[in-house]
């Protein structure tokens, strides 16, 4: 008897004492072309052809399972099979978003917004929160603006550094990175539960552009869910001053004086199909993760 009440106290104090009704589920964790990749030659895209493994493109939700709701960052191109996943893994029913976060106008982003409209699900007034450069482009752009007049989706403006509250408990509040900004502004995102604070930066020019410093950001925040796009100059065949990003190898370098604890909160996600880290069983990605790095996988979840 006194074994089996010492097994219950060690697990008292070992199952952490909030409650886990609130969590970011990944839903997705390539770049904006997804995988496979158009027209791609490597092997790892070729073989996803016909393996079907699942690999989306780059979005989060954010679930309340009391209330059995959630919110969603991003509109890929993938959103039909996210849902779906959602469906399946999460809810047992399809249901829609509360409210659709977007971070910036590049197709992995918000192009899944056409799943919305009349020639698909044809939505009334899905809740669709952006930032006014955005707002504009949707509003005054086919085939968006359509969805916009047939009341398909509600868009409601946003603001950098102005807190939203979602699903009662979560602070959703845009913040302002640098970016190709061509046709809209560009978020990332702080999502604030009531035990943990999330940053959701899937896509950024390089850090140096940034008027904040990613090391302060580790101390901040619990999880840090950070572009990943290159892991290195090696698979970029083009001038990367046409499409910066952080490489992750300047990631890690920045961060590699922090202890576990810390580089443990970083997940990398948005990875583009030549970043061998897409794949679980590669060399690099293990030898991320030996590091003491996360990378974002479909299906993971954090707990707020
Ligand atoms: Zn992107
Ligand atoms: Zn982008």
């Amino acid at each position: 008897m006194i074994r089996f009440l010492k097994f219950f106290f060690i697990l008292a104090t070992t199952i952490p004492i909030y409650t886990q009704s609130e969590y970011i589920y990944i839903l997705g964790n390539t770049q904006d072309a997804g995988m496979p990749h158009i027209g791609c030659k490597h092997k790892f895209c070729l073989d996803n052809f016909t393996k079907y493994e699942e690999f989306y493109v780059t979005s989060i939700a954010v679930v309340n399972s009391d209330l059995n709701k959630y919110i969603l960052f991003e509109a890929t191109p993938d959103i039909t099979y996210q849902l779906n996943n959602l469906k399946n893994n999460i809810f047992q029913e399809f249901l829609l978003p509360e409210a659709l976060y977007i971070s910036h106008a590049h197709i992995g982003h918000y192009s899944g917004l056409m799943y919305f409209g009349r020639e698909a699900l044809g939505t009334k007034n899905l809740l669709v929160k952006v930032l006014p450069k955005m707002s504009i482009f949707l509003r005054k752009n086919g085939p968006w603006s359509q969805l916009v007049d047939l009341n398909n989706i509600q868009i409601q403006n946003t603001k950098f550094d102005e807190s939203n509250l979602e699903l009662s408990n979560i602070h959703v509040t845009p913040i302002k990175v640098p970016h190709r900004d061509e046709y809209s502004e560009t978020a990332g995102y702080i999502i604030k539960g009531k035990n943990k604070k999330a940053l959701f930066i899937p896509d950024i020019d390089k850090w140096e552009k940034w008027d904040k410093k990613l090391i302060d950001l580790v101390m901040k925040f619990d999880y840090l869910l950070l572009d990943a796009t290159f892991y290195d100059m090696e698979e970029i065949n083009r001038d990367i001053s046409e499409i910066p990003h952080p490489l992750v190898s300047e990631t890690i370098s920045l961060l590699n004086t922090l202890s576990k604890e810390y580089k443990s909160k970083v997940y990398f996600i948005h990875m583009n199909h030549t970043n061998p880290m897409l794949d679980p069983d590669s060399d690099l990605s293990k030898s991320v993760i030996k590091k003491g790095f996360n990378i974002a996988r479909l299906g993971q979840k954090l707990y707020l």
